[in-house]
């Protein structure tokens, strides 16, 4: 497919607004139609990958400079939000792809720059985030050890729940130096799918989120290039759980408000469809009592999931607390609104024939994605903390969109 969306200059707001049309346009067009073949089928076929990209889908959220579309941070959201009615599985995509570059460029040199980061955003690499190990916490426990040998290191260890880990065509994996514990020693690798010693094995039978792969993987003495190195040795974790982490909690915070929208549209619209005993559900105050709060519901959580988008985009020292906050409001309503949705529906919104069965359980991979929300808590209570001891000013600033 021919690619003729790439833009020189940041968009204006009346860019932006077609932008937003042409995204909807798909969503609801071409993007229904990869849903139901994606249930159907189980799968999720290169071909969506190869739309996704042709139509500019994959580097939107990149700076111009990079091939981007040179859009603010909270403008992204507001397009995340209608990607997120969407399957989860194209949903996952946009949100990931969008997202890794970065956690990679803060840490990537020249060459990297050129070797990792421009080709992801491109999408002529695939690049998996692999973080989370059977044996551990996904954090400073992390087992998974390089050795090094002159200019490569061998890594041995064990990940799981991994998306794209199958279909990737690099790890960007956390890992330590043999003999070192907590942060120090941690590195981050670029590891090539097909290096030698790498085994992975296809886990890809999910709830929900259906066709995305995953993987479980091992690494048997894998040699990978000491070039292949994000950052300095007992960098790892700040590559993996640093600044990044903050604009991904919010993607996924405005990806829940979303996929709510798709629930309660839905349910409005069966609400109206659907007589029993001689009135439409939408004229029963019950029914009409759970579509008023899951609309409350969704307002709320959207616009602390914008503030928290708008002070990451300024670099406010809250942005972190902010999009734990946000992130854990957010699924948390996703849960009631689908939740209720799926009610309104009765018994038949329990069949695999109702498009709310799949959006109940696309929203239930939610609540783990980006930590869960006892994670969140516990950053919500650190920022807290930290933010009452020491002075806004003084204070390290989270880092702004780019
Ligand atoms: C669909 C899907 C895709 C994923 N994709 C990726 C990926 O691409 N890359 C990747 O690295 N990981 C991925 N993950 C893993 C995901 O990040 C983890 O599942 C999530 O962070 C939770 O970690 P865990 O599964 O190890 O749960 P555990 O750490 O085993 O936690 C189990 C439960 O105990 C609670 N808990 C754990 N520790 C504490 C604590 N200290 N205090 C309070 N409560 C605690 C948790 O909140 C949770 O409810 C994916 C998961 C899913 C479901």
């Amino acid at each position: 497919m021919t690619d003729t969306t790439r833009a020189e200059q940041p968009v204006t707001e009346a860019e932006f607004a077609a932008l937003k049309d042409r995204v909807a346009a798909w969503v609801t067009g071409p993007g229904e139609e990869w849903a139901e073949r994606i249930e159907t089928t189980g799968e999720v076929p290169e071909e969506l990958w190869a739309e996704l990209r042709g139509h500019g889908f994959l580097r939107m959220a990149a700076p111009v400079e990079y091939g981007g579309f040179g859009l603010t941070f909270p403008q992204w959201m507001e397009l995340m939000e209608v990607f997120s009615r969407s399957h989860g599985s194209t949903r996952m995509i946009v949100h990931v792809v969008n997202g890794i570059w970065r956690a990679m460029d803060p840490f990537a040199d020249e060459e990297q720059r050129k070797k990792f980061v421009l080709p992801a955003i491109s999408g002529d690499i695939k690049i998996a985030f692999t973080l989370t190990e059977p044996g551990n916490g996904t954090g400073a426990d992390i087992t998974s050890t390089v050795v090094r040998e002159g200019d490569t290191y061998y890594l041995t260890g064990h990940k799981h729940l991994i998306t794209f880990g199958v279909r990737c065509d690099y790890y960007l994996l956390a890992a330590r130096v043999d003999g070192t514990t907590g942060h120090e020693g941690t590195v981050a690798l670029l590891v090539p799918r097909h290096a030698e010693g790498v085994h992975a094995e296809d886990t890809s039978r999910t709830m929900g989120v259906t066709g995305t792969d995953h993987a479980e993987i091992r690494f048997d003495r894998t040699p990978v290039p000491v070039a292949h190195r994000l950052g300095r040795e007992g960098e790892g974790l700040d590559v993996a759980l640093g600044g990044f982490l903050t604009p991904s909690r919010i993607s996924v915070g405005m990806s829940c408000v979303g996929l709510a929208q798709r629930a309660q549209e839905l349910a409005l619209d069966y609400a109206e469809r659907r007589v029993s005993f001689g009135k439409a559900l939408s004229r029963r105050q019950a029914v009409q009592f759970m579509l008023a709060e899951n609309a409350a519901d969704i307002e709320a959580a959207k616009h602390l999931v914008l503030h928290a988008a708008r002070r990451f985009e300024e670099g406010g020292d809250d942005a972190s607390m902010l999009s734990s906050m946000a992130k854990m409001t957010a699924v948390s309503m996703l849960t009631r609104v689908t939740d209720n949705a799926l009610q309104v529906h009765g018994g038949l919104g329990y069949w695999k024939t109702s498009p709310i069965e799949r959006v109940y359980r696309d929203a239930r991979a939610q609540r783990f994605e980006e930590g869960t929300n006892e994670i969140q808590k516990t950053v919500v209570f650190r920022e807290l903390t930290r933010l009452r001891t020491q002075p806004a000013d003084a204070a390290t600033a989270q880092g702004g969109a780019k």
